[in-house]
């Protein structure tokens, strides 16, 4: 019985169903690993959430962070004050996405605040440029982009508007490229691509071009199921909002430095987006921070206007906060001297094929997948129709809880099982993970 949670409710979760839950309590971490209030040694298979991508207790990191305490502990970006750490950090940014050519950045205080501050910035940018009209958006199926109004209201799963309606009025979803599960029973990556990208080309047509200001997605999608889409979906992306004039946004809240085998999941599709919505990585989650990078393209809207509509109408109290920008520093000073983006895709590559070896023959698998560090068990009833397991049945939590007792922290998603370890995972944490899910799915895959 839970003793711990009494006063607090978690995200995503019934306040109910804590009490009938064995409680999970970390108290300290050490690299790769984290440990219980009883000491029980845990390999972190889902990096904090997605974003301890230098592993934990990381001296370089503590020494960034205690440093700057030292020096200052916070001060504003507003009414045009910076301090160094927040230059700095804009610098290096903009110094990594060169490749993009990512021209200013905008400092947030975590993924959701960096994806509502790009939809706000899509729409004032045709408005800078004369198109007042362009203001709505289009998104996928399954995507997650946060929990904000905005980014709630372009998120793909329903359950995250459900309760919380109305939404953002303006926003409309078209079908995902996945190859597993899609309306057209189609599993040729090639004919996939195009069957979504003709889906995508009629909606816009529909909502009438000169309405819509963006299209946002993830390149690899992550809270959605690791949906990884096939190799010509993105630079058909690229070439169908060229061709309408509409923003393309990189949600790279998961994927950017490194997470899924490239220093940015766009990078991985040779792609490069008008808008990058960053966090979790970009300071290894050590502090909160996020941002938002905008390309030349985008940046010129600015660069050519004096009145009042340029005005940055946006931005929060911890937006830049000096802790947060030392503590990104050294984290993406890590992540290139470590090269941690080849690190993830060849140990993502290793895991991926050995956990597919080891699983698939079990009944409830019905598919694994990833790319890089990112890897999805797909969890069904019936193997030949692909029905998922019901996602109250309570069978992914259960495989978590084997896991753990094993050894290993891995993430139940309703019906999915999702691994997103550090980057810094080496072949034998690979193998522990490997072995731990094994044990589980001989256990409770009946
Ligand atoms: N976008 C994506 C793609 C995400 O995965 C997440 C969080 N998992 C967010 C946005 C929201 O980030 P945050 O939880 O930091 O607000």
């Amino acid at each position: 019985m839970s003793t711990y949670s009494e006063n607090f409710w978690h995200p995503m979760l019934h306040p109910n169903e804590i009490k009938q839950r064995e409680a999970i309590h970390i108290v300290r971490g050490d690299g790769v690993y984290i440990y219980d209030d009883k000491e029980k040694q845990l390999l972190d298979a889902v990096a904090g959430l997605w974003c301890v991508n230098v592993g934990h207790g990381h001296p370089q990191m503590k020494a960034a962070i205690t440093q700057q305490l030292d020096e200052l502990e916070y001060f504003q970006l507003f009414d045009g004050i910076s301090h160094p750490r927040a230059t700095e950090m804009a610098d290096k940014l903009i110094a990594m996405s060169a490749q993009e050519n990512m021209k200013k950045a905008f400092f947030t205080s975590g993924g959701s605040d960096s994806v509502e501050t790009a939809l706000k910035l899509a729409r004032q940018y045709h408005i800078l440029r004369g198109e007042a009209d362009r203001k709505k958006f289009i998104s996928l199926k399954n995507a997650y982009h946060g929990v904000h109004f905005g980014g709630a209201s372009v998120n793909g799963l329903n359950v995250f508007r459900r309760n919380y309606e109305p939404m953002l009025s303006g926003t409309f979803h078209v079908d995902a490229p996945w190859t597993y599960r899609n309306p057209w029973n189609c599993e040729d990556p090639d004919q996939l691509a195009e069957f979504c990208i003709q889906q995508l080309i009629s909606e816009i047509e529909h909502q009438m071009p000169d309405t819509i200001a963006a299209f946002i997605a993830e390149p690899v999608m992550g809270a959605g199921g690791v949906i990884v889409p096939p190799e010509k979906y993105w630079p058909r992306l690229r070439e169908v909002c060229d061709h309408y004039g509409i923003l393309l946004i990189a949600d790279e809240v998961v994927t950017g430095f490194g997470r899924s085998g490239s220093m940015f999941g766009s990078r991985g599709w040779g792609v490069a987006p008008d808008i990058m919505c960053l966090a979790k990585g970009i300071s290894s989650g050590y502090v909160p921070l996020g941002a938002v990078l905008v390309n030349q393209k985008v940046e010129q809207a600015w660069e050519s206007n004096n009145d009042f509509n340029g005005v940055i109408m946006t931005g929060y109290t911890y937006s830049g906060h000096p802790l947060a920008c030392a503590a990104g520093l050294a984290a993406l000073d890590i992540v290139e001297t470590q090269n941690l983006p080849e690190n993830a895709k060849q140990q993502g590559a290793y895991l991926l094929e050995n956990l597919k070896e080891q699983l698939s023959a079990f009944s409830s698998v019905g598919e694994v997948r990833g790319k890089g560090l990112m890897i999805a068990i797909d969890l069904v009833v019936d193997k030949q129709t692909r029905e998922p397991v019901d996602p109250m049945s309570g069978f992914a939590n259960e495989l978590a809880a084997v896991a753990r007792r094993e050894g290993v922290l891995v993430r139940p998603v309703g019906t999915k099982l999702i691994l997103s370890p550090p980057l810094v995972f080496e072949q034998q944490h690979c193998d522990e993970l490997i072995r731990a899910l094994v044990v589980a799915f001989r256990e409770i895959d009946k």
